[in-house]
């Protein structure tokens, strides 16, 4: 399949409305003859499988936590954006479409984000009429604020909650359906491989995680919505559970993986403090609407914080270098966060990071304190000039907009964000690489869809803030279950998808086989010894920075690392219990894949662009350096026996509606 004939041409505005599909064939009785597998009930797995159930087909869904409702979606902070215009700013669907092409460094495309700026201010309205509260102004109407990259507030929010109202306004959804039995709802779930009858995808061997056993799902297409790889970093601010192994099974039966070097890594979040660690935490890019993030300007005051002499809040204003709004004036804190991660490292690479290991900046909320609090001393009449009542006042009116996520910092660092500014520093975040589709969101395999952040398709090299929500509620509210159509009119007459064929049997044959071979190896390892080691090799050298030699080594040291986990690792119990070191070894076996694929990519990428940033590639001031001239394409790699003899295919990125100019945010 040639990858760009997939692709609509013509002008951008059209393609959305005009792009010709069978959809209208499938009349809603002949869709309660057709089954679809959805994978994921995170927002996009939730909101797919509830419109397609609502539009009638039979769905099946599946999770492998005890909940829908516990999916990685639910840790989602800041907010979704929208092209309202509420804020008669000047927003536009167009706006919103050049900000996201050029907040991807000109890596995604078009056709693709100009529907989803299209589609969404329908999410928007799709969540208000189910009651998702999101946060509203004085008069009642709904609020925004601003994420990075940006020039307007678009941003909707429910405090630092979005995610998690947003998601149990799509489980809600779900649940109607469960209730009609036009959903069947299947936790602890794990899908092990996709079955492929004739070319085409045609359900999936699941693990029920209680009890071990493995079983066969029929369906006449199946849609991946399992959520990124962050964790293939091991330090993640990803949920636990999130992993690659749904993308990376349906990888290895033929779908191509794009652009797997193409990662995120946010500049707010609480600093690695030790060894023990296995999670990381994000403090919302909302709080860059309001913090301020700085250094010392002087090497000395650095020494003595380090040493515990002196307190951030005793470094007087022209001592203090608020580096995002020197170096970037019209974005300032607000740049977009691949940016504001580079300039963090930069900063802390030069000597002036703030914490122990120099690894952490300030972001700092007194001067919005000051600003609130003047300003509600001034509506309340009282006296601006009293800075124990100001300082009250503008500490409400941040815990108001905030609170939950000063709370949060208070309760892992132990300090009074209100009273000391915050430390923080860049981590992995968010994969703007994943499973490669058309514009119909189906992947290089008949029938097979993904959905969410699985699939690579918006977000280019650097996906914007509050996109990502925005992006997976459009795939599964008012893409995917519309263009799925295109598909499955062809399979009206096709009939139950019968379990018993020999392609089920040797799907679930070789998952047996895998299983068992992990509990009967008896190594001396544990899963999280190989996990922990493949993370170091990622973050040192395929993290915030890339070069040649570290991503050769990357490959090699990977490479031997897969090697050594078959030969020892150790995984205690059975394969019929619930066992969650199997379930992991699983997983973490498919990151040994990725993560050599991962290096592999940004090997090959020999240019900087969004979050990929390599040194070879910078401009004299240290900026990313993009080669339009050899790289404007997607790398859609496919699978031939092993990361390393994976084939590169190149799908050219084509630009009509937007001037590929150098992003600049000065
Ligand atoms: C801390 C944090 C805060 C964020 N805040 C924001 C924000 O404010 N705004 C924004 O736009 N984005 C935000 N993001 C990004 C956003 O949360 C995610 O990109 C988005 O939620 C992903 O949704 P999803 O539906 O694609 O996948 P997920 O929510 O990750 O769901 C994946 C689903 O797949 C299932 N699954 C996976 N593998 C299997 C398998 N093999 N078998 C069965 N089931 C499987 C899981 O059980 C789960 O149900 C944030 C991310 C993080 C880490």
């Amino acid at each position: 399949m040639s990858l760009d004939s997939k692709t609509p041409k013509g002008p951008v505005a059209d393609k959305w409305t005009n792009h010709k599909s069978k959809i209208n064939l499938v009349s809603p009785a002949n869709k309660r003859l057709i089954d679809v597998i959805v994978v994921g009930t995170g927002l996009a797995g939730a909101s797919a499988s509830a419109t397609l159930a609502e539009l009638g087909y039979n769905v099946k869904t599946f999770c492998f936590q005890d909940s829908p409702r516990r999916a990685h979606s639910i840790a989602a902070q800041g907010g979704i954006n929208a092209a309202k215009n509420y804020q008669g700013d000047g927003d536009s669907t167009h706006r919103l479409f050049y900000d996201t092409i050029k907040g991807g460094d000109y890596r995604s495309r078009e056709a693709n984000v100009h529907r989803l700026a299209e589609v969404s201010t329908n999410i928007i309205d799709q969540c208000v009429a189910q009651g998702v509260p999101f946060a509203r102004d004085y008069g009642g109407l709904l609020d925004n604020r601003s994420f990075g990259g940006v020039l307007v507030s678009r941003t909707f929010y429910a405090k630092g909650q979005t995610g998690q109202q947003l998601l149990l306004g799509a489980y809600s959804a779900m649940n109607r359906q469960i209730g009609r039995g036009k959903i069947k709802m299947y936790n602890r779930h794990e899908m092990m491989d996709l079955v492929i009858v004739d070319g085409k995808a045609r359900g999936i061997i699941a693990r029920n995680l209680v009890d071990g056993k493995l079983e066969r799902h029929s369906a006449h297409a199946v849609v991946i919505a399992s959520g990124g790889y962050g964790n293939v970093f091991f330090l993640s601010t990803n949920a636990m559970g999130s992993n690659v192994s749904a993308g990376w099974k349906i990888h290895k039966k033929g779908a191509h993986f794009a652009n797997p070097c193409f990662t995120q890594i946010h500049p707010t979040c609480i600093p690695v403090s030790g060894d023990h660690q296995s999670k990381l935490t994000l403090m919302s890019e909302s709080l860059r609407n309001d913090g301020r993030i700085w250094v010392p300007k002087n090497i000395e005051d650095v020494k003595l914080i380090r040493e515990g002499k002196l307190k951030a809040t005793e470094i007087t204003e022209e001592n203090r270098d608020y580096y995002l709004e020197r170096r970037y004036p019209a974005f300032g804190n607000l740049v977009p966060r691949d940016v504001a991660s580079r300039a963090a490292k930069e900063r802390c690479d030069a000597g002036y990071g703030v914490n122990k290991t120099g690894e952490a900046v300030y972001l700092d909320f007194a001067a919005a304190i000051t600003r609130y609090g003047k300003e509600q001393a001034h509506v309340k009449g009282l006296d601006e000039n009293d800075s124990a009542l100001v300082k009250k006042l503008g500490q409400d009116v941040v815990r108001s907009k905030y609170g939950n996520l000063f709370q949060m910092y208070e309760k892992i660092v132990d300090q009074d964000p209100y009273e000391m500014p915050m430390m923080i520093y860049p981590a992995v975040h968010y994969t703007m690489g994943g499973v490669w589709v058309d514009y119909n969101l189906m992947t290089s395999i008949p029938g097979c869809y993904a959905i969410g952040e699985a699939n690579f398709s918006d977000h280019g090299a650097n996906r914007l803030g509050a996109s990502a929500l925005m992006q997976g509620l459009a795939d599964g509210y008012f893409v995917l279950p519309y263009t799925i159509g295109d598909y499955l009119a062809d399979d009206i007459r096709t009939g139950k998808i019968d379990i018993s064929l020999p392609e089920f049997e040797k799907a679930e044959a070789a998952v047996k086989v895998q299983l068992e071979s992990f509990v009967n190896n008896n190594g001396k390892n544990s899963v999280d010894y190989y996990h922990k080691k493949l993370g170091k090799i990622m973050w040192d050298k395929c993290g915030m920075s890339r070069n040649k030699k570290g991503l050769t080594e990357a490959i090699a040291e990977i490479s031997a690392l897969r090697k050594d986990f078959y030969k020892n690792v150790n995984v205690p119990g059975t394969t019929k219990e619930f066992n969650e070191q199997l379930a992991k070894a699983g997983r973490v076996a498919d990151f040994l894949e990725l993560g050599e694929l991962f290096a592999k990519d940004a090997l090959e990428r020999n240019e900087s662009c969004g979050g990929h940033f390599r040194e070879e590639s910078q401009t004299p001031e240290g900026e990313a350096l993009r080669n339009d001239k050899d790289f404007t394409f997607v790398s859609a790699w496919e699978y031939k026996g092993e990361p390393s003899k994976a084939k590169l295919h190149k799908e050219e990125l084509k630009y009509e509606e937007i001037e590929v100019k150098t992003r600049s945010y000065k």
